[in-house]
């Protein structure tokens, strides 16, 4: 058999030693290990993981300050003040969106990640210009990362009018989904503004994935109006809403019939871990049937100065703020960062298996709950079958 690479004894996700053959970008063949004949160029692997790539359901290629000095927080903890924050600053940030975007691309590709849904602000000041970066940096960018382009209404729809017309504009561009923005928290009409992201959306023949930061029976109140619009315009499958802060904060009853909302939509949750606010839970969500994916969300921005986008150190987060300590509650945390964005994003040949897109990373762990709790660092990385990193 004719490989041009040959990733040799690996751990498998699922524990077995593997080699993995690689004929191009696509994996031709996985064997147990020792069963591939010598000759192609060789990775010897001695027991190390190997995965297919890190998937980033969340992250803002357009906010991030990295290739600047460190800029101090501007203090301020609600959605609105943060919205504030970041626009006076925007206006003072010299670097284009190409060059820090840039700088994020490569410091995520790095660490494994290779492919990923950016979010990128749409608003009547900024117009379509981040979108317009954003698109530069998809195709600069395509032999690191897969790039997912977010249409997102950061400063509301109806709060700030004329938006609707820029996302719609923004589809018609190259924007793959339609986002949104606490409808009732920013725009304080939860009809208008999902009238207005649902008809985009409906319109263009594509998903929605929504910034959903209200909290408690109201944020809950709005997922359901959510899960029935999806249900509504037939978008079963394609809608995710991000944060969702709300499931963490509700009682049994109102818990039970917004996760029976959601799954019944198959509307996905995404979630980063965040810390000092309640977290939708992910083993209830998910025994309810709801998918929860992760995310990275803001790194080193005007929302937040943490992060780095590594998002095997993103799995450990999650699993440690939701108490996941058992290997296969650990091993969902994984799974959070890798098949089930994958599922979510619509990712076609994902996965560690002939015909799969040879997009993998190579982690110093013995298993998947080992890497995650240690955060395995010194790894090997491949897009489209290329030793990208390691
Ligand atoms: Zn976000």
């Amino acid at each position: 058999m004719q490989a041009d690479l040959v990733i040799a004894g690996a751990t498998a996700p699922d524990g077995s030693l593997v080699d993995v053959a690689i004929s191009g970008a696509t994996i031709s063949a996985v064997t147990p290990a020792g069963e591939l004949p010598q000759g192609a160029r060789r990775i010897e692997a001695a027991g190390k993981l190997v995965s297919p790539s890190f998937v980033e359901g969340h992250i803002h290629l357009d906010k991030t300050l990295l290739g600047l000095p460190f800029i101090p927080h501007i203090p301020g903890n609600t959605v609105a003040l943060r919205i504030a924050a970041e626009k006076q600053l925007r206006r003072t940030v010299a670097l284009p969106v190409e060059e820090r975007g840039g700088r994020l691309i490569e410091q995520i590709a790095a660490f494994g990640t290779g492919s990923i849904r950016s979010h990128v602000d749409i608003d009547t000041e900024i117009g379509l210009k981040g979108l317009h970066a954003l698109m530069v940096l998809k195709e600069r960018y395509a032999h690191l990362v897969d790039i997912q382009i977010v249409a997102f209404p950061q400063s509301g729809v109806i709060t700030d009018s004329g938006t609707a017309a820029l996302l719609d504009a923004a589809l018609e561009e190259g924007a793959d989904l339609v986002g949104g923005l606490d409808p009732a928290g920013i725009d304080n009409d939860v009809t208008g503004h999902l009238d207005a992201i649902f008809s985009i959306a409906e319109k263009h023949g594509v998903g929605l994935d929504i910034h959903l930061h209200d909290p408690g029976p109201l944020g809950a109140f709005e997922l359901r109006q959510i899960a029935g619009r999806t249900k509504a315009a037939g978008l079963e499958g394609k809608v995710a809403v991000s944060h969702a802060f709300a499931l963490g904060s509700i009682d049994d009853v109102e818990f039970g019939r917004t996760a029976q909302a959601l799954a019944s939509a198959g509307v996905a949750i995404m979630t980063n871990g965040p810390g000092p606010v309640s977290m939708p839970p992910v083993k209830r969500l998910k025994a309810a049937g709801v998918t929860v994916f992760a995310g990275s969300d803001n790194i080193r921005d005007a929302w937040s100065p943490y992060g780095n986008g590594d998002l095997l150190q993103r799995a450990m987060i999650i699993g440690y703020r939701q108490d996941f300590n058992a290997d296969e509650d650990v091993a969902h945390a994984f799974a959070m960062v890798t098949t089930i964005p994958a599922t979510v994003l619509g990712l076609e040949g994902y996965g560690l298996a002939p015909g799969c897109r040879a997009d993998l990373v190579l982690i110093p762990a013995g298993s998947v709950p080992e890497a995650v709790a240690g955060v395995s660092g010194g790894r090997t990385v491949l897009k489209h079958g290329k030793v990208i990193a390691g």
